[in-house]
């Protein structure tokens, strides 16, 4: 793994908060795709207050990002520089408020929210039970499944930007689409209020239970992936442009089309973050020589790497 040469000046310059930071912080382990390399710092904060006051008094030419657990990035071989944040425990709270509607951190991961409504007889979120990112990302990305949404549950976001203020956001100030948000990469999702509505435990169970079917069924989960490579597009969906293309089973490196669903690219073992990134491009050179159609990635490809 390369290293940050200047990490421990980085962390020299900065504010010390009571949270942790961590100069050259290896990330490829705990990215679903298992590659890239290391944040040059990585924070973690103590809570808000501690997240607040690092914001505050951050120097404007140091720039930073915050990522959630990593399911929707490709983080390349030679890592992020700046710093990047990662909300803990502090940022994991969850409750049920006026019996139908939740607030949860925005550390917590989607399917323990989607557990959490189902023991609270709330119905809504059983999409949510096969999405393996937090809700962070679920928010920023406007995650979603068999027909829903994350702008369909959630009320408002509660945010800190650059300055370290926070602030409530409703949702329809957020500017959804198809897994978009107007929500800068500088400002963080702290918290978020959903709306449900009451049901019956066995009914959320079951369709908890279809989904899991459904998906099991259609799509790679015990690979090292990032989920959706690509977009859907208006007219046709891009596992179908990519299967038209010829591009099913292609590979770079170590990382290969599924066989299984051709929108996810899965690293083999051995794959590097370019080896997934040159496949993608491959892929969409391909589609678009096929078809006209130029895909556009949904997992988005952070930090720098060697050239492709
Ligand atoms: C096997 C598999 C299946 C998947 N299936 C689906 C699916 O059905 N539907 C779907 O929509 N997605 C799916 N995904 C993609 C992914 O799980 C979602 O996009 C998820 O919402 C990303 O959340 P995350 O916490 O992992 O975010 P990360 O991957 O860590 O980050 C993604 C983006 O969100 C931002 N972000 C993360 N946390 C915050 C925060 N607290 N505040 C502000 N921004 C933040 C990051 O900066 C980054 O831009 C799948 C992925 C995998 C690996």
């Amino acid at each position: 793994m390369k290293l940050w040469p200047n990490a421990d000046l980085l962390v020299d310059k900065l504010y010390k908060p009571s949270g942790r930071l961590i100069p050259n912080y290896p990330l490829a382990s705990s990215s679903w795709f298992r590659v890239g390399g290391a944040a040059e710092v990585m924070f973690f904060p103590e809570d808000e207050h501690d997240l607040a006051i690092f914001l505050e008094k951050l120097p404007n030419d140091i720039n930073y990002c915050v990522l959630g657990n990593k399911s929707n990035v490709l983080i390349r071989d030679y890592g992020i520089s700046g710093i990047v944040i990662s909300l803990g425990k502090a940022f994991s709270k969850i409750e049920v408020v006026d019996g139908d509607k939740i607030l949860s951190g925005c550390s917590v991961l989607d399917k323990k929210l989607s557990s959490f409504a189902l023991q609270n007889n709330i119905g809504g979120f059983s999409f949510y039970n096969s999405i393996p990112g937090s809700v962070g990302g679920a928010i920023k990305m406007n995650a979603g499944a068999f027909g829903q949404e994350t702008k369909d549950l959630l009320i408002e976001v509660t945010l800190i930007d650059r300055s370290g203020i926070t602030y409530n956001v409703k949702n329809s100030l957020l500017d959804f689409k198809y897994r978009s948000s107007n929500i800068a990469n500088e400002t963080l999702c702290l918290s978020a209020l959903y709306q449900g509505y009451h049901s019956q435990y066995h009914r959320i169970y079951d369709e908890m239970i279809s989904i899991k079917n459904l998906r099991n069924n259609s799509q790679p989960l015990r690979e090292k992936t990032g989920g959706s490579t690509f977009k859907n597009t208006k007219h046709k969906k891009a596992w179908e442009l990519i299967e038209l293309s010829g591009c099913r089973g292609l590979s770079v490196g170590g990382a290969s089309v599924s066989r299984k669903h051709c929108n996810f690219i899965i690293n083999n073992g051995n794959a590097t973050a370019r080896d997934v990134e040159s496949l993608g491009k491959l892929i969409i050179s391909k589609v678009k020589s096929v078809t006209g159609i130029k895909l556009e990635w949904e997992i988005k490809c952070i930090g720098s790497g060697p050239e492709i």
